[in-house]
C-alpha cells in the first residue's frame, strides 16, 4: 500500500515533519509510551491513523534484504551455470561432479557471508497524524514519570513495502538453496548420472526463466 504524499503546501502553517523517503524524529516516552512531535500545528488539517515503525526496525530488513539480494545473485549465477551448460565430452559423470564441487564452494562462500539474523517483525505504533504537516501523537496513560526520547520512525507503509520485497526475494533463495544444495550433497548412484544431471538442469532452467527480481527502488535513505 502507497500512502498518498502530503498536502502541499501545508495547510497548517507547520512544516512538514517527515522527509522525502518516510523517516521523522518524535519524541518517545520511555515510560508511558506517548508519543508526539515537538512541532506544534493549527490543527487545522484534520487526523488520520499512522502507523509507524522504529527506524532500527526498519533498517535492520533493509539490512537483511540486501543480504537476501546478495545470496539470490550467488545461486542465481551458480543455478544458471547448471542450466547453461551444454556439452558433455567427458561425460555425464564428469559434469555432474565439476558442477557439484562449483556448488559446494557457493554454499561454503554463502556460509562466511554476512548473516541474514532473521528479525521478528515489529508491532507498528499507531499514532494520530496531521493531514497536512504529518505531526503525529499518540497518548498514553501517563505513570508519573515521563522522560522522552528521540526517536527515528518510519512510515509503516515504507516498511511494508520493504518486508513485502523481502518475501519475495527470500522466497526465490529459498528455492535456488533447495536446488544448489541437492546439487552439492546429493551424488547419483552409479548409472544414474545422465538421468541425475538432467533432472537438476531441469530445475535449473525452470528457475532461470524466473522474471527477474526488480532492481532496488531509489530513495531509501542510504549513503
Ligand atoms: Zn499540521
Ligand atoms: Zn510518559
Amino acid at each position: 500500500m502507497i500512502e498518498i504524499a502530503q498536502h502541499s503546501p501545508a495547510g497548517c502553517g507547520a512544516p512538514s515533519v517527515w522527509s522525502a523517503d518516510g523517516r521523522a524524529i518524535v519524541l518517545s516516552c520511555i515510560g508511558c509510551g506517548r508519543i508526539d512531535t515537538a512541532q506544534q500545528c493549527a490543527g487545522t488539517c484534520g487526523e488520520y491513523r499512522l502507523e509507524i515503525v522504529p527506524a532500527a526496525t526498519h533498517d535492520a530488513a533493509i539490512a537483511r534484504l540486501d543480504a537476501e539480494r546478495r545470496r539470490a545473485q550467488v545461486l542465481g549465477a551458480a543455478t544458471e551455470r547448471l542450466a547453461d551448460h551444454a556439452s558433455t565430452p567427458d561425460g555425464w559423470q564428469a559434469a555432474y561432479r565439476a558442477l557439484q564441487a562449483d556448488a559446494r564452494e557457493v554454499l561454503r562462500d554463502l556460509a562466511t557471508a554476512p548473516g541474514d539474523n532473521a528479525d521478528d517483525p515489529e508491532q507498528p505504533l499507531a499514532v494520530w497524524s496531521c493531514g497536512c504537516c504529518g505531526r503525529v501523537e499518540a497518548e498514553a496513560a501517563c505513570i508519573g514519570v515521563c522522560a522522552d526520547e528521540r526517536l527515528e520512525v518510519v512510515r509503516g507503509s515504507v516498511h511494508d513495502g520493504v518486508r513485502a520485497e523481502l518475501e519475495v526475494v527470500g522466497s526465490r533463495v529459498g528455492k535456488l538453496n533447495g536446488l544448489v544444495r541437492q546439487l552439492a550433497y546429493v551424488t547419483p548412484r552409479a548409472g544414474g548420472w545422465e538421468a541425475g544431471f538432467r533432472a537438476l538442469q531441469d530445475r535449473a532452467r525452470g528457475l532461470a526463466a524466473a522474471p527477474a527480481l526488480a532492481s532496488p527502488p531509489e530513495g531509501r535513505g542510504g549513503a
